[in-house]
């Protein structure tokens, strides 16, 4: 069955990373019909659903953070499951050399990239066995963006803003909402959480990670823990983060509760929180033949976004002003920038991720930055016949791990503005207030719909740390982001978190007796 089941694996690799399923396209088009035209939450679902149209036609992957690939396999008594582990691996490096998934298996030491997306401890495969005739797998793939925002609780403890957290329904309920408000739009919100109660430290967030694989449409069969599902999914969207943390009516579009048993002197609540490119996927496989007999996550209506052709240039009508850059830009137009402007940048940018800031400090940058656009991103590159570099899919990566470079980096090469996702700190924000800078919100995860917006590719330098971390040049036309940092000392992202912190003391009193 080798053939046959390389084939299944790889199919369910490119699906999943290629094709949302119907259960989370419905919830994201209720959060769009709950947005009000005009606002910077309902442009950010346009870009969104217009990213995952593209994703569809392209057959490209919908963000380009493949994320750490897990599988969760369930195979009849006799299957051998190393025959599976091998089909998986050959199924992995084919599906990263036609660009499906972007090489993210790095050393944990060097940093270096293995560059087929194997290595010690990826892909994670799971296997339990079961009394079923076929092999049931399937795969998340969740990206670093969210994965940084899991959180796990070891109660009794303190939350700000909830206060106490006891040995309870109700201390569980506060971790829960804490842990929406902690992740802010950082984790490329609206997102969905998986929640594990009980366990120890590991099998607390193996429970909650486990949540991720139910369909949103389910239903908890424990009736205390339906009752705190429904209380979450009504209650965190009044906190306001919004969609990419811009404020806004859906924070999150689904909650899923396990429970597991603990010993006495622990009680964790690990949280898993995933972003709205909430990729996974099941097959069912002939046991005998390796064959596909059935794609599951298929039930219900499934949303076609090509339908609904808003543009994602539906701009924020009569509330912000647009503006066009192109680089090298002067201080000067900088300084004219105010939160909440929708940037629309044409010409040159170029990326940089962690090694980039890293080795930034302390080396002369490859070309010259002064006026210049640093984009957050990490592309999936593929080279075409001809041998030329094309973009797959080009999305904004976290900013706030840059936090201690940023500002003196800018500082340093006179770069004027940052593009990337879930905003940076004080120490940015300071450094762009000194120095005449802005930090522009790009939407995460919408890595087909900024790839359309680079037109060429005109050099990459530094491709010693590997193709996600190199600096590639980039020449964009039509490139749209949000001004949410900006060099009067303001941030968006400071004045959502604030807000979302109030709302949140509202939840403080208890609730399940
Ligand atoms: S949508 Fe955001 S959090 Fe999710 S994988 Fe993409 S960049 Fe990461």
């Amino acid at each position: 069955m080798t053939e046959a089941l390389k084939k299944s694996m790889y199919d369910l690799i490119v699906e999943t990373s290629t094709k949302l399923p119907k259960d989370v396209r419905r919830a994201i088009a209720a959060a769009k019909a709950k947005e009000n035209a005009g606002t910077r939450a309902a442009m950010s679902l346009a870009t969104i659903t217009n990213n995952i149209k593209m994703a569809d036609e392209n057959i490209s992957p919908i963000c380009q953070d493949t994320g750490m690939p897990t599988f969760k396999i369930k195979t009849p008594v006799g299957v051998n499951q190393i025959e599976i582990k091998k089909a998986i691996y050959w199924a992995i490096e084919e599906a990263t050399k036609d660009g499906k998934l972007r090489p993210n298996s790095v050393d944990s030491l060097t940093g270096a990239n293995s560059g087929d997306n194997l290595g010690a401890g990826t892909p994670v495969i799971k296997f339990e066995q079961w009394e079923n005739d076929y092999i049931d797998a399937r795969l998340i793939l969740k990206g670093g963006g969210c994965e940084n925002k899991n959180i796990q609780y070891s109660l009794p403890c303190e939350l700000e803003g909830l206060g106490r957290a006891g040995r309870d329904l109700d201390g569980i309920r506060k971790c829960v909402m804490h842990s929406v408000y902690q992740a802010q739009g950082q984790g490329c919100s609206a997102g969905v959480i998986g929640v594990g109660i009980g366990g120890d430290r590991t099998t607390g967030y193996e429970l909650a990670k486990e949540q991720l694989f139910r369909s949103l449409d389910d239903e908890n069969s424990n009736e205390q823990l339906k009752e705190l599902e429904e209380y979450v999914m009504e209650n965190a969207n009044k906190l306001g983060i919004g969609t990419m943390g811009f404020g806004g009516e859906t924070t999150l579009l689904g909650c899923k509760v396990g429970v597991i048993n603990r010993i006495p002197a622990s009680f964790f609540v690990s949280v898993a929180y995933n972003c709205w490119a909430y990729r996974r996927l099941g097959i069912k496989i002939n046991a005998a033949t390796g064959d596909v007999t059935e794609w599951l996550y298929q039930e219900g209506e499934e949303i076609d976004f090509s339908e609904q052709a808003e543009q994602a240039e539906d701009k924020v009508a009569n509330k912000t002003r647009e503006v066009v850059l192109q680089a090298p830009i002067t201080e000067e137009q900088i300084r004219e920038l105010k939160v909440g402007d929708v940037v629309t940048i044409n010409g040159m940018m170029y990326t940089g991720r962690d090694a980039i800031h890293k080795h930034l400090t302390t080396n002369d940058a490859p070309v010259d930055l002064d006026g210049q656009i640093i984009y957050h991103c990490g592309p999936v590159m593929l080279k075409d016949d001809a041998g030329n570099w094309k973009v797959a899919a080009a999305g904004p990566t976290t900013s706030i791990r840059e936090e201690p470079y940023q500002g003196d980096i800018m500082k340093k090469f006179g770069i004027r503005a940052v593009i990337g996702k879930g905003g940076m700190g004080p120490k940015t924000l300071a450094a762009l207030q000194e120095h005449g800078g802005v930090y522009l919100n790009a939407i995460g995860g919408a890595a087909q719909y900024y790839a359309d917006c680079i037109k060429s590719v005109e050099g990459v330098d530094l491709m010693q740390f590997g193709i996600p971390e190199a600096m590639w040049h980039l020449k964009v036309e039509g490139f749209t982001a949000v001004v949410t940092m900006d060099s009067h000392g303001n941030s968006l992202h400071a004045d959502v978190d604030k807000s979302s912190l109030e709302k949140l003391e509202q939840f403080k009193e208890p609730v399940f007796k």
